[in-house]
């Protein structure tokens, strides 16, 4: 009889799961044979290399049909990335100058890589679909399979270093029982698909290695463990438990209520009008987060003030009669925009990002207001407005002013620990906050959010974390203003009940997640939410203060 052996990992998406598991092949670039072509086979060379190219394209294109919504669109920018005529060019140069294709296609894909490195921010990000698109490429010159998912002959828990895009964006939901990654982090793009496709995943399992394809894991995502050795006759009762559960939550239709029938404010996060209107067909009472530095990441310019309110009046039609809290522009250090922003900074995620880009342009921060307020004036319920990475009482007292001139509500983020630290007296210069839980835990665990290394340090169940955003929920409730959370953290349904039990008063996530939290609240009272969040004020850590509330809310 084997024994039980566990390891762990971060928890991204909740759930049960027991399967063999697939590894995702990686296909590693061997030494290549750089011997120079000779002339009369130069032309052939370039003919293989585009063929390559193409056959990589169009297996990414038929890939990205089978595929719905933003899994799609990662798709099909994959492929139109392998046609980049740029690339092209540059290859076939190498060609015709006598490199073998395969060393062609690195070295081209090397030279890109250091220019997107050095474009820094969402460029430096592009590498990774380069370097996948170069394996893929690659891959096809030497006659090697696909690297990327393998084909399945029954459902598996998928096990990978860590997804590229076009693997995660051609993720069959029927087939995958659960994803696990060795790196990644919780805001990772693997773990954006997962949450968006609903199936369990950790990222950040270290010891992954050491359990070889084939063998039978049970995962429990909740608690981010992987265990061999358990029995199907053990497994398989929980994992039909956590079906019915998610079933439950396939079925759940709002509005969110606990057991003890308080109501609870779902909102949704949204970036743009098509967002907001998928978001409002399904159960989100408002918007809590408008991410408007999203609608500019590709615009060269400043757009004109009109222009500016024409895009989020469509956010705010979607949502008749309903609240939207728009926040001002939060550009810099991952979201860089050209015209907002400095071009290089040697640590952009202390620098100058959010709020503090007005030390560049004061005056973009107030022709925004005005855009907001002119989009405002024609639709009830969206004069809430936030603003970013505020610091400072001075800067809470300036932004009110700026914001209430214009007939709007005063809102700001709490990001900063200091405004955390220092609440009370923040929260009599505002209308109201929201707590940004990704950022301040980024910044209480001095810890890079973009760093897959940092993954247990960068998770909002951390106590110090969750000791400052209870301190922010009393402060509010002391006060009388309300208390959004909209960071990742509202987006976990255990941690959203002790959220609630702290005394927040909304919810702000990804539209996709609110029939998860919606259907997780309604299974306990006020009372547990409170006994809930208590618990976690005497957590060692994350993995502890996640084991306490679950215990305290009697979920094993
Ligand atoms: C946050 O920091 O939690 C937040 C909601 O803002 P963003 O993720 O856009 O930085
Ligand atoms: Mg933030």
């Amino acid at each position: 009889m084997s024994t039980e052996n566990t390891i762990y990992g971060t928890p991204v998406v909740n759930g049960l799961a027991y399967g063999p598991v697939a590894w995702v092949s990686r296909f590693e670039i061997p030494k290549l044979d750089s011997t120079i072509i000779s002339l009369d086979k130069r032309e052939d060379e370039i003919q293989r290399y585009t063929q390559a190219a193409e056959t990589v394209s169009s297996r990414l294109r038929e890939r990205s049909k089978e595929t719905v919504g933003s899994a799609s669109d990662v798709l099909a920018a994959q492929a139109e990335l392998s046609r980049d005529p740029g690339f092209k060019k540059m290859v076939v140069g190498a060609i015709k100058k006598g490199t073998p294709a395969p060393v062609a296609v690195v070295t081209t894909t090397e030279m890109f890589c250091g220019m997107f490195e050095k474009a820094g921010g969402l460029m430096a990000e592009r590498t990774t679909d380069l370097n996948d698109l170069c394996q893929r490429v690659v891959a096809e010159l030497l006659g090697e399979p696909e690297p990327g998912l393998p084909r399945l002959s029954e459902p598996s828990v998928l096990f990978a270093d860590d997804l590229a895009p076009a693997d995660t964006a051609g993720l069959n939901p029927e087939e995958i029982l659960a994803l696990v990654t060795e790196q990644g982090g919780p805001t990772s793009h693997t773990s954006i698909i997962a949450r968006q496709l609903g199936i369990p995943c950790i990222v950040a399992a270290r010891q992954l290695h050491e359990i070889p394809q084939g063998e039978s894991v049970f995962i429990d995502a909740s608690l981010g463990s992987i265990t061999t050795g358990i029995t199907p006759q053990v497994a398989r009762p929980k994992v039909e438990a956590d079906l019915r559960a998610r079933e439950a939550i396939r079925n759940w239709s709002g509005p969110a209520r606990l057991a003890s029938g308080e109501a609870v404010e779902l909102l949704a996060n949204v970036q743009d009008g098509e967002g907001a209107k998928k978001a409002a067909a399904g159960y989100a009472q408002g918007v809590g987060l408008f991410r408007t530095e999203l609608c500019f990441l590709d615009s060269a310019k400043e757009p004109t003030t009109s222009q500016q309110a024409d895009i989020y009046s469509q956010v705010f039609s979607a949502f008749p009669d309903k609240k939207v809290v728009t926040r001002t522009l939060d550009a810099g250090s991952d979201k860089p925009i050209s015209w907002a922003t400095l071009d290089a900074e040697p640590n952009p995620a202390l620098g100058v990002r959010g709020l503090r880009t007005t030390g560049i342009d004061q005056e973009l921060f107030t022709r925004q207001l005005d855009a907001i307020s002119q989009a405002a004036l024609e639709h009830t319920g969206k004069n809430w407005v936030m603003v970013p990475m505020v610091s400072t009482l001075t800067e809470a007292k300036w932004v009110a002013k700026l914001i209430r001139e214009r007939n709007l509500t005063a809102g700001i983020m709490v990001e900063v620990p200091a405004v955390a630290i220092m609440i009370d007296q923040f929260l009599a210069e505002v209308d109201f906050v929201s707590i940004g839980t990704n950022d301040l835990t980024q910044y209480v665990m001095a810890a890079d959010r973009m760093n897959a290394n940092l993954a247990t340090y960068t998770d909002p169940w951390q106590p110090a974390v969750l000791t400052l955003i209870s301190r922010v929920a009393k402060a509010g409730q002391r006060l009388g203003k309300p208390v959004g959370v909209c960071g990742e953290a509202a987006a976990d349904p255990i941690l959203a009940c002790v959220l609630i039990g702290m005394g927040v008063t909304s919810l702000s996530m990804a539209a996709s997640a609110i029939p998860g939290v919606g259907a997780q609240l309604e299974q306990v009272t006020k009372e547990q939410c409170e006994n809930a969040a208590h618990e976690i004020l005497t957590a060692l850590d994350g993995g502890d203060a996640r084991a306490k509330v679950r215990k305290s809310l009697g979920i094993d």
